[in-house]
């Protein structure tokens, strides 16, 4: 923190979103500076020797760290509530990092059925290419999560709240204790809360991942990621990694998230509102047959939701719209979806811009119908992440396809 208060309180999140960073250059300059440079210049020969050899500090190349990734690392893991925090070039990047860095052959990890697809394929496919094994569990059955943990072998357990589309919250200080029982870590993908609703360390998690590209960046400008936690495990383990492997932020997008990060609590309470307004109003449409939200008393994980996500649901929704059949589902899906003019039809979410999308034939396409039935994915269900227009026009774009003559 640039400017120090004489007393011992902590900050508010939204005064560390704004203010946590590096010292200013000698320049003086008030917006954080972008240092496009890939390498820095050393003093003289003996500094140059005590930085490469870790006895210093001090930047040397940005494959290893860079001032502006330095500051928006710094204020990340100030939001989370953690030591430290490194940037990555992706949100996969960061899980790739986790897992090449704490992974050999022959350990094993124990995953949430529910993550996001790509992370599903890391951990059950290409990770098992390196003798990594991995078991897969439904999201919310802790007994589950327990008992497929194998014993000296499971090193990591790795889950994500909410998931995506279902939005199923699974709760975090009870896998924590699994995971250290077990003498496992446990990683939490945060994404679709980020930390200004919640922040997993608090709950015994030792791992957050980001997927800076959602929320933190805020307006779908750039690709980015990053890990959080303790300085033992960040700097320690996942660092040295990250040099060797060059799963590195660039410059750029580390200062467009951080910048993002200065308006992230106000964002998300805007999110938030818009999206339990426009799930209520889903819920009343005669149309609609059932709405995943955790900010609805109707969500199976509704009290911890709330306890979890600092009393918010969050900005991710999604909906089965009423029909006979799988096939008068999906027509009809399609049409809400092909009536909206303001809805963007892309995957991304955590932007400005509502995105709509029907996850059977898209993110969950290449699933066989019996996987996706037992994963919940109807041909009637569609996703929202609700971005800030006003929640007034979303609903006018939904109803359009909602209450047309079937
Ligand atoms: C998007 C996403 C990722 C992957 O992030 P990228 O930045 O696209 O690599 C991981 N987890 C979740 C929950 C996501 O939504």
């Amino acid at each position: 923190m640039n400017e120090a208060f004489d007393d011992d309180a902590p900050l508010h999140p939204d005064t560390i979103a704004v203010r946590e960073a590096l010292p200013r250059s000698a320049w003086g300059e008030h917006s954080e500076a972008l240092f496009l440079t890939s390498s820095f210049v050393q003093p003289d020969a003996a500094g140059a020797a005590a930085r490469f050899a870790g006895d210093e500090g001090g930047f040397i190349y940005s494959r290893f760290s860079n001032p502006t990734v330095a500051s928006m690392e710094r204020r990340l893991a100030a939001l989370e509530g953690t030591e430290a925090a490194l940037g990555t070039a992706s949100g996969m990047g960061a899980i790739t990092l986790i897992m090449l860095a704490l992974l050999k052959a022959g350990d094993h990890v124990v995953c949430s059925r529910s993550v996001f697809g790509a992370t599903l394929k890391l951990v059950g496919a290409e990770f098992a290419k390196f003798g990594v094994e991995a078991s897969f569990v439904p999201q919310t059955d802790v007994a589950a999560w327990r008992a497929a943990i194998r014993p000296g072998r499971t090193r990591l357990l790795f889950a994500e709240s909410p998931t995506n589309p279902l939005t199923e919250v699974c709760d975090i200080a009870a896998l924590a204790e699994l995971a250290h029982d077990a003498g496992a870590l446990l990683a939490v993908d945060n994404c679709f809360c980020s930390p200004a609703l919640q922040r997993p360390a608090e709950f015994g998690a030792d791992l957050v991942v980001h997927s800076g590209t959602k929320y933190l960046d805020g307006q779908g400008r750039v690709i980015a990621g990053a890990v959080c936690g303790s300085r033992e495990l960040i700097e320690g383990r996942l660092l040295p990694m990250q040099r060797s492997a060059g799963i590195t932020l660039s410059p750029f997008n580390a200062w467009v998230v951080l910048k993002g990060l200065e308006t992230l609590g106000l964002r998300m309470r805007a999110h938030c509102a818009n999206a339990l307004e426009l799930a209520r109003w889903l819920q009343r449409e005669p149309a609609v047959a059932r709405v995943h939200f955790p900010g609805l008393e109707s969500h199976p994980q509704h009290a911890l939701a709330m306890h979890q996500q600092s009393g918010q649901g969050g900005a991710v929704l999604s909906f089965e719209v009423a029909a006979a059949d799988a096939a008068g589902a999906r027509a009809r899906a399609f049409a809400v979806i092909d009536a909206t003019r303001l809805c963007s039809i892309t995957a991304n979410l955590g932007d400005t811009k509502t995105t709509i999308t029907h996850p059977a034939s898209t993110s969950h396409g290449r699933l066989g119908e019996e996987q996706r039935a037992a994963a919940g994915i109807t041909q009637g269900l569609l996703r929202i992440a609700v971005g800030l227009e006003h929640v007034g026009d979303l609903q006018r774009d939904l109803a359009r396809g909602l209450r047309a003559p079937t």
